[in-house]
């Protein structure tokens, strides 16, 4: 996954090292575009606190959230400092992700038993997160007032493997 992010090379570690040394414990944040926000949080330690997700998920040079906070990670074991992920904000370009902390670990199903299925969970770099729309559309069948009131307008990640089976199935019965 990384080989879409260009290797590490001195000239990243120094600018890294300045530029890290320069933010204050506990106050400085540093936003990388199209990563999200890093605070320091310690002597050799930043941690990630905000994901701002851009559409598309991925960019021109092939690169998503995951890859570039994966390379600056690489590059952090280049000058001993560690990178830890709180994530407390998230964005979807201008939009703030709606995960309600009381809702995280909430699985549901698609009323239409189409087969897909939701899950909230935390924000992460790796995710990819779909907002439930109000008129509360499975994401994978279109059917409209499919998914639980509860969920409306929350980003959820979407397990559509039992969907992808369903749709094989149909197609073979035809
Ligand atoms: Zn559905």
């Amino acid at each position: 996954m990384s080989d879409t992010m260009p290797p590490v090379d001195q000239d990243d570690i120094e600018w890294a090292y300045y530029l890290w040394n320069s933010l204050s414990i506990g106050k400085g944040r540093w936003v990388l575009p199209g990563v999200g926000a890093y605070l320091r949080t310690g002597d050799k330690e930043l941690t990630l606190t905000e994901i701002h997700f851009d559409r598309p998920f991925v960019d021109e040079l092939g690169a998503s959230v995951f890859n570039k906070h994966h390379w600056i990670m690489v590059l952090a074991d280049n000058i001993n400092w560690t990178i830890k992920e709180e994530v407390i904000i998230a964005f979807d370009g201008e939009e703030e992700l709606l995960i309600p902390d009381q809702l995280i670990g909430h699985v549901s199903v698609c009323a239409e038993r189409c087969g897909a299925v939701f899950r909230v969970e935390a924000a992460e770099p790796s995710g990819v997160y779909v907002k439930i729309s109000d008129g509360l559309e499975c994401p994978c069948c279109g059917k409209a007032l499919a998914i639980e009131p509860d969920l409306k307008g929350v980003h959820v990640v979407v397990d559509d493997k039992g969907y992808l089976l369903k749709q094989e199935r149909i197609q073979e019965e035809e």
